[in-house]
């Protein structure tokens, strides 16, 4: 069981899993969304993904014309679980408060496009673009 929350406390949930595998995706579009080197998400499925509180406090932005989303906190601006595909979640891991011991960076992506003051220290495999399954 893993919980978290965002800075203000308003929207919480919980994965009905332990979890593993970290992703930071280092693209251009994810480093303005959190003003950082990128966004570090799990991937979960939706059936093990449930809302504690606050649901109704989240605001979502599209990029236009770009097959990406994020949801956030329309109070404290954290980022917050949202869609990654049909089945599946992804959960930021900076939210995560509870559980998740055995979370470790494994992969990250888009690094054919990170600012150039990122420098990756970590045993993560690092993919040109997107994650190949
Ligand atoms: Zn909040
Ligand atoms: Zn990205």
């Amino acid at each position: 069981m893993v919980q978290g929350e965002c800075n203000c406390g308003a929207i919480a949930f919980e994965v009905d899993a332990e979890l593993n595998d970290v992703f930071i995706c280092h693209c251009s579009i994810c480093r303005r969304a959190t003003g950082s080197n990128g966004i570090a998400v799990v991937v979960v499925e939706k059936q093990l993904f449930s809302w504690i509180r606050g649901e109704h406090e989240m605001v979502t932005w599209k990029k236009p014309a770009a097959d990406w989303q994020i949801w956030f906190c329309r109070i404290c601006g954290s980022p917050v679980p949202g869609i990654n595909d049909e089945s599946r979640m992804f959960i930021p891991a900076g939210l995560i408060t509870t559980g998740g011991d055995a979370l470790a960076v494994v992969h990250h992506i888009w690094v054919g496009s990170k600012a150039r003051w990122d420098r990756i220290c970590d045993d993560g495999q690092c993919h040109e673009t997107a994650y190949q399954e």
